[in-house]
């Protein structure tokens, strides 16, 4: 599998591949560095149960999916809508629009889950089984301040 370390400092993301029992990374923008620890489970692409970050054991899933990318396509469509809006063919413009979401939605429900770890935000992708459940606010509330706290920013 593919793990994302989510740089605390920088807020930069670090993909890379677990082959080895640990590894240290170094933030390539602001030279943090990270001691991370990968499970049986996680180098073999089964299971994400141990977060090799923060050591945690708290995940959810979300769809791996660029927030960016579907407004993009959003608004190029509400702008091409626009111009035939302009030109009195209102009906071909509310199409425009129409197809511009359908294709965010098939988009969408095309893309697979990824495993999010609560504590350090480090992602998950690959093969591997999901057994994570969906994103509660409640869960993260409390377990984000417990790993700020241990990186020392709070
Ligand atoms: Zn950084
Ligand atoms: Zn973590």
């Amino acid at each position: 599998m593919e793990v994302t370390v989510r740089c605390h400092q920088c807020d930069s993301a670090l993909p890379l591949r677990p082959d080895a029992e640990s590894a240290q990374i170094d933030c390539g923008r602001c030279g943090q560095a990270f001691l991370l620890s990968f499970s049986d489970a996680v180098r073999a692409d089964r299971q994400v149960d141990r977060c090799p970050v923060c050591r945690g054991g708290d995940f959810y899933l979300r769809k791996d999916f660029d927030p960016k990318l579907g407004v993009t396509i959003v608004v190029i469509g509400a702008l091409i809508s626009a111009g035939f809006y302009w030109f009195g063919l209102d009906l071909v413009a509310y199409g425009i629009l129409a197809a511009a979401t359908l294709i965010d939605l098939a988009i969408y429900s095309r893309l697979s889950d990824l495993t999010v770890c609560y504590r350090c935000h480090a992602e998950f992708r690959g093969a591997y089984e999901r057994t994570a459940g969906a994103f509660d606010l409640h869960t993260a509330d409390l377990l984000e301040p417990e790993y700020e706290r241990q990186v020392g920013k709070r």
